[in-house]
């Protein structure tokens, strides 16, 4: 099993080392363990409220941690990253990016314009907005996310759902089918994110339906636990690698230096 979503205490609101993760990753057997911090938000000149994400001075220092941290032996460590999209935001982003020699970009969607919607301290909003647009307008920045040629991974996709605020499937629906489509079209994969089923939603992201829509499109797939805390590396692996098995896949994919490899699911 392989983890390619764990956070540190650099993003500020996640706790450990990347060693700490590893350290966890061990216990539970995996073969391999992606550290996948917030991507800086400084450097796409984005200033939330609170501090969600490492300074861009202490990339290094990351990169430091987690060379450190894959000297434990036993399992390989990769350094991937979660981006956030945000339209307009990314045009001079893919220099920066080539700076920095990650194996993997997830790319996630956190925000719509300022709302930080899967902060609970904004749960509340969702009370206020029509929930058709709220998803209409996430997807569509999904949609944007994927269609970068930034990122090698889409995280959490459909986390809109975090706080288990939702519309009808036949409004879902043609969603589903759209972004199967668009991950077979651009080779992005899809991530399969534990952490959905300890939230209100009480399932993973993405919903059921839209993996099992992904995997019959050929949509390759990784795990990612979205561990804030080392204790939930890999949380709910086994579950996932049921799921996935009885849906047919066969094969993960691991990521070097931005190239991703099939490899058995196992
Ligand atoms: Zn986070
Ligand atoms: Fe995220
Ligand atoms: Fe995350
Ligand atoms: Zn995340």
């Amino acid at each position: 099993m392989i983890d390619y979503h764990v956070h540190t205490y650099l993003c500020r609101h996640a706790l450990g080392e990347p060693r700490d993760y590893v350290d966890v990753a061990l216990k539970k057997g995996l073969k391999e363990i992606g550290i996948a911090d917030h991507f800086p938000l400084e450097l796409m000149g984005i200033t939330p409220k609170a501090k969600v994400s490492m300074d861009a001075d202490e990339l290094e220092l990351y990169f430091r941690m987690v060379r450190e941290a894959s000297r434990t032996g036993g399992i390989t460590v990769k350094t991937g990253i979660e981006l956030d999209y945000a339209p307009g935001k990314m045009e001079k982003l893919a220099t920066v990016l080539k700076d920095y020699p990650f194996d993997y970009i997830i790319g996630s969607v956190h925000f719509m314009g300022d709302w930080d919607f899967t902060h609970p301290y904004s749960a509340g909003e969702f009370e206020k907005r029509p929930i058709e647009e709220v998803y209409e307008q996430y997807f569509t920045l999904v949609c944007g996310a994927c269609r970068s040629g930034l990122i090698d991974i889409i995280g959490h996709i459909d986390v809109v759902k975090k706080f288990n605020y939702r519309p009808s499937e036949k409004f879902l629906q043609p969603w589903y089918e759209k972004l199967a489509k668009l991950l077979r079209e651009t080779g992005v994969c899809l991530e399969l994110n534990t952490s959905g089923l300890d939230m209100p939603a009480g399932e993973f992201y993405p919903a059921p339906a839209l993996l099992s829509r992904c995997i019959d499109e050929g949509v390759n797939i990784v795990l990612g636990s979205d561990a804030h805390t080392p204790e939930d590396v890999g949380r709910h692996f086994p579950l996932a690698m049921d799921m996935l098995r009885e849906m047919g896949v066969r094969e993960t994919v691991v990521f070097s230096r931005r190239k991703g490899v099939l490899q058995p699911l196992e």
